[in-house]
């Protein structure tokens, strides 16, 4: 697949001793809907916390729309092209809802506070909080921080949005408003890859499904043929754990 905006060659990571990504290839097309799922500890947050370099890596490469990011000397240039968001939704507490969705582009693309706020306002609306937007994010529930956090992160108008597992920490309550809004942004044609434990919304959206186990790929299907003709027993071990 040439032309994928994501592209992971032979990528094997070690924490210490401990080898937590082995060899690890992955192509993802602009535009794509990846679901990372697997057992825990199998290393989704590590690979994924690699697409954007927040964490690095030993071997192999990682290059995000032509991006390598091994050595990339410029890593604001890779976070401006990958939003995260993250099952802590980590707002600033001292900071408005408004003004933590406005902080990255003024800081990372020096756009003036003026511009950086209506762009926020907008995105705010967008995932259907703009009435919130002068609360500071301790007043505000999970799921709406979790809304905050997705506004932020598209603040900076980036091409590819990464999630790991946004819904973990939510009340059930809450979980639909968030997936509802992953949904929206899914059907504006985002790339996205997404760690989660919600196979409903897997099953609806992703393109493709990545079951790690252990630091590899184990397997990758449509969703159709992971949830109904698994190949490997331990996809279907995981799946009955889960579904
Ligand atoms: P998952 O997200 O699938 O639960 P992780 O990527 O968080 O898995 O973790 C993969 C492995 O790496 C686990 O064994 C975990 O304990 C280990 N690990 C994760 N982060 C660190 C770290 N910062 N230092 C050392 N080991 C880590
Ligand atoms: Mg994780």
């Amino acid at each position: 697949m040439s032309g994928a905006i994501i592209q992971i060659q032979g990528l094997n990571k070690w924490f210490g001793r401990l080898h937590v990504l082995r060899e690890v290839n992955l192509e993802v097309a602009a535009g794509e809907k990846v679901v990372i799922v697997g057992p825990s500890g199998s290393g989704k947050s590590t690979l994924i916390r690699c697409i954007n370099r927040l964490e690095d890596f030993q071997q192999g490469e990682v290059f995000v729309d032509g991006i390598p990011l091994r050595s990339a000397q410029n890593l604001e240039a890779v976070r401006r092209e990958v939003g995260m968001v993250f099952q802590q939704f980590n707002l600033f507490p001292h900071m408005t809802v408004l003004q933590n969705a406005a902080l990255a582009p003024q800081k990372v693309r020096r756009w003036p506070k003026e511009q950086a706020e209506r762009k926020a306002m907008e995105l705010l609306e967008r995932v259907g909080i703009a009435d919130q937007a002068h609360k500071y994010p301790g007043q505000l529930s999970g799921g709406q921080q979790q809304r905050v956090a997705i506004a932020r992160a598209l603040a900076m108008e980036p091409k590819i949005m990464l999630f790991d597992e946004p819904t973990s920490a939510l009340d059930p309550e809450m979980v639909g408003e968030v997936l509802d809004v992953m949904r929206d942004l899914a059907e504006s044609g985002m790339t996205m890859l997404v760690v989660t434990h919600e196979m409903a919304f897997a099953k609806e959206v992703a393109d493709r499904v990545i079951v790690m186990d252990q630091g590899q790929i184990l397997e990758q299907a449509p969703p159709s043929v992971i949830f109904q003709n698994p190949t490997h027993e331990r996809t279907r071990t995981f799946l009955q754990r889960v579904l």
